[in-house]
């Protein structure tokens, strides 16, 4: 990236949507989180195909094709 541009032709700061992005993306980390935790702890009722399951409860998916 271009440091040295710093605003589009909108005006719009680019540093201030830098910053939105890199605060979404640590939320998407902690989101991803949870949800790895509630997959961790989730008692799994899978939905079957022939190559993967689905858990209906929590969306972990895993595949079955070995
Ligand atoms: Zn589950």
């Amino acid at each position: 990236m271009d440091l040295e541009f710093i605003a589009d032709e909108n005006g719009q700061d680019i540093r201030l949507l830098t910053s939105e992005i890199v605060l979404l993306q640590e939320k998407i980390q902690q989101l991803k989180g949870r949800i790895e935790t509630i997959q961790q702890n989730c008692r799994h009722i899978f939905l079957e195909t022939p190559v993967m399951r689905t858990c209906q409860k929590c969306g972990f998916s895993e595949s079955t094709y070995y």
